[in-house]
Parts: C-alpha cells; structure tokens; sequence
C-alpha cells in the first residue's frame, strides 16, 4: 500500500500491535546504545529464539538457526532456505554504531580545578546539540594482561551523569554571534568528570582523585586508557513521545531502528524460507564504512564462505555466486519531512512520520554522486511483494537535489552485483542526541522486512 497513513487503515488488533512491538523496541534501544551492546543484545535475543553459535555447528540443512559475531561489533544471523546459499539469499543488512562522543586515548586533563575528559567525535554531529545533556560513559578498557573491564556508568537513575558544559547567556554575546558550526568547537567538546581535589596534593590534584577513583573501582592505571575505547552517549532509557505516545524518541534510532526490526524479522520467522534469511549488523557505518568491522570488511564474504563449507561446497566460485545471486535491503533510516523545515524537501519525493517503510531508490549528494542507484526490476519485485502482504511503504529522495546528501551500505554490497535497495524507517532529528520516530513506521518496517525474506 503506497503512500497512506498506517493509523488510518490500522484495525484495533493491530493498533495492539504497534505499541507492544514498540515496547520491545525501547527496551532493545536503551540497551544497545553503542555496536558492543547493540551486539550483545542480539547475541541474548538470538539465542532465546534457538539460534545456535556457528562455531559450534558441523553441518547445515534446511530450517537451521546459526548466529555468529566479529571482534565483539558485529552480528549476523541466518535460517538456513530450502535452496542451496550458492543461489542467493535474502539479506537484511543495517548498522548499529550512532554518532557519539568518544573519549581520546589521553583523556584526562585538569583545568580550573576541575578535571575532564577530551573527546573527539565520531559521526556527523552538530556540536552545539552535545553539550548541556546529560551523558553516560560505555566501553572497555583492555589492560596489558589481556584482561578487560567493561564500564557502563550513567543509565542506572542512581548512577552519576556527564556533560559538556555550554556559556552561559549572559556572557554569550561573542558566542552568540557566530554561525552554529562555528559557535561550539569540537576541541571543547571536554567532558567534566570531577571537581575533589586528592588531599595532600599540590599539583593536578582534582586529575589525581579521579585516577584514584579508577584504581579502586576498575583497578585501571591510567596509562591504561591507551587501550581503552570509551564513548560518551546520552544518557537514560527510550521514552514515549508525544500525547498520543506515538512515537519513541532515544539515542541512536539511526540506525538501531533498522537494526532491531530487521533482527526481529529473522528471528521471528517461523517458515523454512526458500533462500536463507540473513540479517548482519555492522559498525563503522558512520565514518564511512571502514576497518575490519565496517560493512567493507571481508567478514560478511568470510562468513558466507563458512557457511557454504557446511553445505559441502568449499569453492571461491560458489562463494561469488551467492553473493551475486543475494537480493538485499540495506536497511537504513531516512529522513522524514520536518514540518518547521519543509523547505529542504521535495514534496513528492520525501517520506512522513506514519506512512510505513521507506525506499530509496538512491541516496548519495549533488548528482547522486556516491549512491546505489537501485535496479528498477529489483524494485518491482520488492513492490510486489509489499503489495501482497498489504505493507505501507512510501518512497523518498535525502532532500531537495541541491539541499546536501548522505550515504549507506547500500553501494558496497551491490559491489557484489547483487540487488540492493535502501528500505528503512523515517527519522525525524536525525544524529541528535534525541532523535524521534513513529511507532507505526517501526512496525510496518518489521512486518515489511518479514515479507521480503520470504519473497
Ligand atoms: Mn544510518
Ligand atoms: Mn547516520
């Protein structure tokens, strides 16, 4: 069903529906606020549903549950089809890192009295959004032992908060003046974590109290944040939004919206299919897609490789064919129009809060430049079968032509040659520390995502 608004149509049993799904969704949001949670959530919601470890699988046949991990940042999972891998599969691929602050290999710094941790930012953010908000701190910090600590301070409603703190108004008429980019520099994005000065010292006494604190409670040096990898993000649970409680504001909906519905969609899933399910989260998507556990890392083509040995065939070449026979959503927000921005969008070419599943057909910038254009065979088919199972979908562009432009996964799995298409959810405050969706758009995403497995 193109382009009609899910509540209108909505019976009340599927009213029911939005909203539980919903539920589900925040409390997966609120714990899977950076690629390692978001990865250990999966893991947990994997194995509830009966997938098993793929290192501990010898064979496959039809119907089978596999999950597997990358270097703690990346999932995937896979019901194995009736047909063999070498001829395709049905792929749901999103990210599950979000813009954030994360804290530099030599944070801790005193100044004033007060000590802090630097940050650099990861991600595409407006920095003047990031400070006055109160912050939690996730990580690891590997120490030379090969040991590590996991630190998680600021989502419990007894734990501390963080922040970066913002000038005052009445001194602000400098800061005030100048442009947004301009008025909050990313070198002092410093987060204020401590203000006790260590009795008996004269000199960065308030640094030392804090690097006290960190003995005690992680029994860390602080040489150790050398080999640590903390990011600050904002702090506290998924809410509820508006009066009607129809929409869900949190931390990283882009892209863990995507993420848990396309999850949900494999892991759901009750038939055999015809060609394997696979969903596979990936990190890195925000800085451009790279490293090891960014979708241009080989893990995804190694994976593939494992699990056609299982089916007993070890060649490069069946390796190529899967790969070339996959049809694929790169599941991935969009943005929706903004009523108090209107003017950035192109009317009959932009998605809205309500209207269900978004595809576009390409993203990239100016003249398209950087995106995956998809097939329009490919989108056929997929229109197909969202009709058929009575799915509300709408189609959109990333703003006006000349507006600015944006990116996905898309492109680097369709290098593959094989059929990609952008299908996600609408996002409305898109890489802000709060950023809104609609709940009818979240769940018409899952449902829509469960028809194209089984296409
Ligand atoms: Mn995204
Ligand atoms: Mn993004």
């Amino acid at each position: 069903m193109y382009a009609k608004n899910v509540w209108k149509d909505a019976s009340k049993e599927k009213n029911e529906s939005i909203f539980s799904f919903n539920e589900d969704y925040k409390a997966f949001l609120t714990n899977a606020k950076t690629e390692r949670m978001a990865t250990k959530e999966a893991v947990a919601l994997a194995e509830k549903n009966g997938f098993k470890n793929l290192a501990d699988v010898k064979s496959v046949k039809p119907g089978d549950k596999i999950y597997t991990v990358n270097k703690d940042k990346n999932f995937l999972a896979v019901i194995i089809g009736r047909k063999s891998i070498e001829e395709g599969m049905r792929v749901l691929g999103a990210h599950i890192d979000s813009p954030r602050l994360d804290i530099k290999q030599n944070p801790l710094t005193e100044k004033g009295g007060l000590a802090y941790f630097e940050t650099h930012y990861y991600g595409g953010i407006k920095k003047y959004q990031w400070v006055t908000t109160p912050l939690a701190i996730h990580g690891v910090v590997y120490k030379k032992d090969g040991s590590h600590v996991d630190v998680a301070i600021g989502e419990d409603p007894t734990d501390p908060v963080f922040g970066v703190t913002d000038l005052l108004i009445h001194l602000s008429a400098d800061q005030m003046s100048k442009p947004l980019a301009k008025a909050i520099e990313g070198e002092d994005l410093d987060i204020n974590v401590g203000s006790i000065p260590a009795k008996g010292e004269k000199e960065e006494s308030v640094k030392k109290f804090v690097t006290g604190l960190l003995k005690e409670k992680y029994g860390m040096e602080e040489e150790d944040f050398l080999s640590s990898e903390l990011v600050a993000v904002p702090a506290g649970p998924a809410r509820d939004y508006g009066l009607d409680r129809s929409m869900v504001a949190g931390y990283g909906h882009d892209d863990k919206v995507c993420a848990y519905t396309s999850l949900r969609a494999v892991l759901d899933q009750k038939d055999v299919p015809e060609f394997a399910s696979v969903v596979v989260l990936v990190d890195k998507e925000e800085v451009g897609s790279i490293g090891a556990t960014g979708a241009q890392s080989a893990w995804f083509e190694n994976t593939v490789a494992e699990l056609l040995a299982l089916e007993g065939k070890e060649s490069n070449l069946a390796v190529r064919h899967a790969m070339a026979n996959t049809k694929m959503l790169s599941s991935d927000v969009s943005c929706a129009v903004d009523p108090l921005y209107a003017s950035v969008n192109e009317p009959h070419n932009s998605c809205y809060f309500g209207k269900g599943l978004v595809f576009n057909k390409y993203t990239g910038a100016r003249g398209k430049s950087g995106c995956n254009d998809a097939m329009p065979e490919f989108l056929a088919f997929v229109r197909k079968a969202m009709d058929e199972n009575e799915i509300h979908y709408q189609t959109s562009e990333i703003g006006k032509v000349d507006a600015g432009g944006g990116g996905t996964i898309a492109y680097i799995l369709g290098n593959y040659n094989m059929y990609v298409l952008d299908a996600g959810v609408p996002v409305l405050s898109m890489h802000a520390p709060m950023e809104l969706v609609s709940k009818a758009d979240v769940y018409e995403a899952y449902l829509g995502y469960k028809a194209f497995l089984l296409a």
